[in-house]
């Protein structure tokens, strides 16, 4: 798989919506190896994304180069914080309080996005839009450093998703927080047309993934 063309394609997609400089691409690795991690951080790209905690915690023995940031973006159960916690450099998913408490007991002072649910899909993990001013200000007050918000896409169209993405940029302004983790491989366009500062890429980098997703299509 030729890693290092596939990032230089998505970097173009990046440029061509917005500001490249403002935009940090996460490679999604989940259902991949060590292997593909090494790639990546190869092809100049060390910040890295994986969605499940045991994936991520054997995977991480193995990977051989330096320099990885290891970004959590998958749905977190409160249990499985404290596997994480000496690994994980930006935890993106935090939706609740009591989830915030756990990082911030195991991981005091960690970088964390608050998670929001910005296409009202119960499936989906994150906190209500209006939710957001409260949590964000409680998650600050158990120690955590809040650098942002981040959402996942509608299922649809570009043109479908897009709402959810202009939701998400407003309310970081209006709560002053600087990073907006939005946009994966099929709608990073919108999402950085839409103000993403992190863009969450896995299909596009590495093909489909080979195992299956052990659930959470939609977390
Ligand atoms: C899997 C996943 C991605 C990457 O999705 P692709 O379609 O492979 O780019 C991004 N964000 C989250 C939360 C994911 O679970």
């Amino acid at each position: 798989m030729d890693v290092t063309y596939r990032v230089a394609d998505v970097r173009r997609r990046i440029a061509s919506a917005g500001d490249p400089d403002r935009v940090r691409l996460l490679a999604v690795t989940k259902g991949f190896g060590a292997d593909a991690v090494d790639a990546a951080v190869r092809a100049g790209v060390t910040d890295i994304g994986e969605s499940y905690a045991q994936e991520l915690v054997a995977k991480a023995p193995a990977v051989t180069e330096a320099g990885v940031r290891w970004h959590f973006i998958g749905r977190l159960q409160t249990n499985k914080v404290r596997s994480l916690a000496g690994l994980v450099d930006v935890w993106h998913t935090i939706d609740r309080a009591t989830l915030g408490d756990e990082v911030a007991q195991r991981a005091a002072g960690a970088t964390v996005l608050l998670q929001v649910n910005v296409s009202d899909e119960p499936q989906k993990g994150g906190c209500r839009p209006h939710e957001a001013p409260a949590l964000v200000k409680r998650l600050g007050k158990s120690g955590l450093d809040v650098v942002g918000l981040m959402a996942i896409g509608a299922a649809g169209s570009p043109e479908e998703v897009r709402p959810g993405f202009r939701l998400l940029r407003r309310l970081a302004d209006d709560l002053g927080l600087p990073e907006r983790s939005m946009g994966m491989s099929g709608d990073l366009e919108v999402a950085v047309e839409e103000g993403a500062t992190m863009v969450r890429v896995g299909r596009a980098l590495f093909g489909e993934r080979p195992r299956t997703d052990p659930g959470h299509p939609s977390n």
